[in-house]
């Protein structure tokens, strides 16, 4: 049996169809389980190999789940990549677990489809009448959160517990919310300049992710990313970010040659190639030189599993592409770690540059990131500049470049395209003493 419960009328019977089984179990004594089951990277092979093969792949795993469980268990699909199946009349918890643990199992091995073999990765969630939920609506709410603690699970199943419950709806909400904005362009960046201290030029821009809602108010990441990072959604955010952020480039690389371009990489984008065919497929259709492009990494991000992060860097390193080093001084790789990456940049965390007119021992930590960063060779970046006396440290520091409210807030796109032209900052630079920065046009 079988349920398209994409439409509400669906959905509606589908629900109906549960609290009758759900009764039934109650009547005679028996148990019955509901599993949720996610396929991640449907995104991915939609977006490699098109909607069709993502469609007829979704066809492959609703008969495969069949074959997998009873005749009369049901399998329903509920959303883009989600099947919900209902067992009714098991003897206990364990039964459903058992059935988990199985369809994980056989995904491991790749589906065939037309000559390819796919792989794809399964997360099941478990949720079992009456501990769960007595009803239809309590059941699938309970299953659901058990499928966001089976992403991170090492088995890929996870039961519902329900201390996470308040949590994990919150998030949930949130990460549904965000794939919403992806679908429906509601995703903006803005762009934050980068200047030369040495020469008072602009020569890049930041890229940073904001969410304009639907009221038009302007969502910070800081309140989206950390959720977005742990969900599969962070890989084909990212595909976005880049693709957005090189296509604005290539516009703003007419109006300042050598203008590059900086993206920020989540933590767990470093385990996987993905984002080098990502970041290598974006410059190459938007035709930025990888050179041109710096991709941000925090030190913690390499802490996840470092010997896999240095492979990614190193291939990415490879490419041409320019790797930073973000927020730096607020990790704890160690510097034998720090010397074998192919990084070319260092940036100062902000905290640091923000308290150092204030705080002598953050002026130190300055100063002495600046020198390991030019001890091994690499550039380094003061981010969080909010006042001209910083500014004016730090060039008589030695730093290369310098990113902050006091050159400029993070702009969106025509407001930054504009500010590119008619920049203001470049004279109040000079009188901070900045060298050689008297008549420098700042835009070439
Ligand atoms: P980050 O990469 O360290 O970016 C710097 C943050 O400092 C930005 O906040 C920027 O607006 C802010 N900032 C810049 N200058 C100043 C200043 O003078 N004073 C102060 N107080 N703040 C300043 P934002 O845009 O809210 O981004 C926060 C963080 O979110 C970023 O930190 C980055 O870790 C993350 N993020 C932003 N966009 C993306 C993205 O596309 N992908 C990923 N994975 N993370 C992103
Ligand atoms: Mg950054
Ligand atoms: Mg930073």
């Amino acid at each position: 049996m079988r349920f398209e419960a994409e439409n509400s009328r669906d959905r509606t019977d589908y629900f109906d169809l549960l609290d009758r089984q759900i009764s039934r179990c109650s009547r005679n004594g028996t148990v019955l389980g509901l599993l949720i089951a996610r396929v991640q990277r449907i995104r991915d092979i939609n977006l490699t190999f098109g909607y069709e093969v993502g469609d007829e792949l979704l066809a492959e795993v609703e008969a495969k789940l069949e074959q997998i469980l009873r005749p009369t268990d049901i399998v329903a699909r509920i959303g883009d990549n989600e099947f919900a199946m209902v067992l009714p009349e098991i003897r206990n918890q364990g039964h459903a677990i058992l059935a988990a643990n199985r369809i994980v199992q056989e995904f491991f091995e790749p589906l065939r489809l037309e000559q390819q073999a796919l792989q794809m990765k399964v997360v099941v969630g478990v949720a079992v009448t009456p501990d769960h939920g007595a009803d239809a609506e309590a059941l699938m709410k309970s299953a659901d959160q058990a499928v966001v603690q089976a992403r991170t699970a090492p088995d890929r199943y996870a039961v519902h517990s329900s201390g996470v419950e308040r949590a994990s709806t919150k998030t949930l909400t949130l990460e549904r919310q965000i794939e919403q904005a992806l679908d429906n362009d509601e995703l903006v960046l803005a762009f934050q300049p980068k200047i030369d201290l040495s020469s008072a030029s602009v020569s890049g821009a930041e890229a940073l992710i904001r969410w304009r809602t639907g009221s038009g108010e302007l969502v910070s990441p800081a309140s989206f990313i950390p959720v977005v990072e742990q969900s599969d959604l962070i890989l084909p955010l990212t595909v976005w970010v880049l693709n957005t952020a090189m296509r604005q480039a290539a516009t703003y690389r007419t109006l300042v040659p050598g203008f590059s371009v900086a993206v920020n990489l989540s933590p767990a984008l470093l385990l996987s190639r993905d984002i080098i065919d990502a970041a290598e497929g974006a410059a190459s259709i938007w035709g930025v030189p990888p050179g041109h492009v710096v991709l941000e990494v925090t030190e913690g991000a390499m802490m996840v599993d470092p010997e896999r992060s240095l492979e990614i860097l190193d291939q990415l390193h490879e490419i041409g592409f320019r790797l930073s080093i973000d927020d730096f001084g607020t990790g704890h790789s160690s510097l034998a770690y720090l010397q074998q990456l192919p990084v070319h940049e260092l940036k100062v965390d902000q905290t640091f540059v923000l308290g150092m007119e204030r705080d002598a021992r953050n002026a130190a930590i300055v100063r002495t990131a600046i020198d390991i960063g030019h001890n091994f060779d690499l550039k380094v970046v003061a981010e969080g500049i909010e006042t001209g006396a910083a500014l004016d440290h730090l060039v008589a520091l030695g730093c290369d470049y310098g990113q902050g409210y006091y050159i400029s807030k993070p702009l969106l796109g025509e407001e930054f395209q504009s500010w590119l032209g008619t920049a203001p900052w470049a004279s109040e630079f000079s009188t901070v003493g900045g060298p050689n920065s008297t008549d420098k046009p700042l835009v070439d």
